[in-house]
């Protein structure tokens, strides 16, 4: 009963976040302020009310269109919102048993607020934003090192360096990963085979998750792209498609999955 009413509160505020990260979304590759001005119609710039601003509800009040001008609006926003709130339950009902609990499900909902920002603004512009990538880092390595902490792994000064060296080796090493991978994919393809925005965000998903489980997110990521790249190869269609998001999800799986390193390789044998 406890856990039931737990995750509909954590669903409800999940809503909320995600009807802010909409906002982040799409603002920040446009260079504009997340704060100001108040979130208006794109169309005909009307402010919206408090009963516009309700998450999903107001979407299907107003049957996806704006109270003002009657213009659609896109079911990206309900899509995300709910989207928001369902991976906010899974944070919860993942680590609500793993010690230190409160901390893991603050970790895993942050690297999970990361991953919507990075799918809204890929999807969108093809854009993976610097702000949203440093802020994470910044805040879940801080985080993640009180978590070994706790842990007891970290007991003095000396050791916390090795562990925030770990993690930056980590980051350089998919670098280098990522980097090969380019330099292959373009020799192939003879294009640009990849966007210096995926290669940032796995550095970044590679100080939370290791460089060996980032390739494992390459790998389901490629899996989970290829079948609606070869239906766009088909359509004869030369659009570029967004990697971001595929990489967004693979990184959820493992992160939320609480998959490691061990639960691969006994897949595997
Ligand atoms: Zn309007």
């Amino acid at each position: 009963m406890e856990v039931l009413i737990y995750s509909i509160i954590i669903f409800i505020i999940g809503l909320c976040f995600g009807s802010f990260f909409n906002v982040v979304g799409y603002r920040l590759p446009n260079n504009m302020s997340i704060a100001f001005p108040s979130s208006h119609c794109p169309n005909c710039n009307h402010k919206l009310g408090k009963l516009e601003l309700i998450p999903v509800l107001s979407y299907l009040f107003q049957k996806g269109k704006c109270k003002n001008c009657k213009q659609q609006i896109s079911i990206f926003y309900p899509i995300f919102e709910l989207l928001t709130g369902i991976l906010f339950v899974l944070c919860y009902l993942s680590f609500k048993d793993v010690y230190p609990e409160i901390i893991n499900i603050i970790f895993a909902c942050l690297f999970t607020s990361s991953m919507i920002i990075i799918m809204i603004s890929d999807i969108k512009y093809m854009i993976i934003p610097d702000e949203v990538l440093i802020f994470f880092s910044i805040v879940l390595v801080i985080l993640k090192l009180y978590i070994t902490y706790k842990l007891g792994i970290i007991n003095n000064l000396l050791d916390l360096g090795y562990e925030f060296i770990f993690i930056l080796k980590d980051g350089f090493v998919m670098f280098l990963i990522m980097y090969l991978i380019r330099l292959f994919g373009n020799f192939v393809f003879k294009k640009d085979s990849m966007g210096g925005g995926d290669i940032k965000m796995m550095i970044y998903v590679s100080f939370i998750l290791g460089w060996k489980l980032s390739i494992v997110v390459i790998f389901i990521a490629s899996f989970l792209a290829l079948p609606i790249s070869i239906f766009n190869m088909y359509k004869k269609n030369e659009h570029m498609l967004p990697f971001g998001p595929y990489l967004a999800i693979s990184s959820l799986i493992l992160l939320l999955g609480k998959i490691d390193l061990n639960t691969i390789i006994n897949l595997l044998y």
